[in-house]
């Protein structure tokens, strides 16, 4: 169950994850971690044990196995591992097209997957460009390059 501890939510494993959708097809955000990217900031997943963190629905910690799992900050800066430029968008992103759909690196090392706004060719980015969080009010994640 979700428990608000001061502005930490914590996710302990004792519920039935039946009632959980799992999916291995990209990141599965929570209504928390949804929440928190319409406010310009990124949650995700800490393990109690190792301290791994991730920001996909996990019911254990990827790197130890443990399943004592928080809601924890992430860095909302990273770099651009790798990217495609999408010419064809779903139905929600269709104003948006093209864009970017790339892999971030956050720094402190999680890894997601998420568009980059304002690139329309790939002149317009490249591999190891610092990027940041956008808030955004559709769904899924948006990055926007930043000069450091
Ligand atoms: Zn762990």
């Amino acid at each position: 169950m979700w428990e608000l501890q001061g502005e930490v939510v914590l996710y302990t494993s004792s519920q039935d994850h039946n009632s959980e959708k799992s999916t291995n097809e990209g990141p599965l955000l929570t209504p928390e971690i949804s929440k928190s990217v319409r406010e310009g900031r990124l949650v995700g997943y800490q393990c109690l044990d190792c301290g791994a963190k991730a920001i996909e629905v996990q019911a254990y910690c990827a790197k130890c196995g443990s399943s004592k799992l928080r809601i924890a900050k992430l860095e909302s800066r990273g770099k651009v591992l790798a990217f495609t430029i999408q010419a064809v968008s779903p139905k929600e992103f269709k104003n948006d097209a093209p864009y970017a759909w790339s892999v971030i690196e956050l720094d402190g090392g999680v890894r997601i997957s998420g568009r980059i706004a304002s690139i329309k060719s790939p002149d317009n980015l490249r591999i190891g460009q610092r990027v940041q969080l956008m808030r955004s009010e559709k769904s899924g994640i948006v990055f926007e390059k930043i000069l450091e």
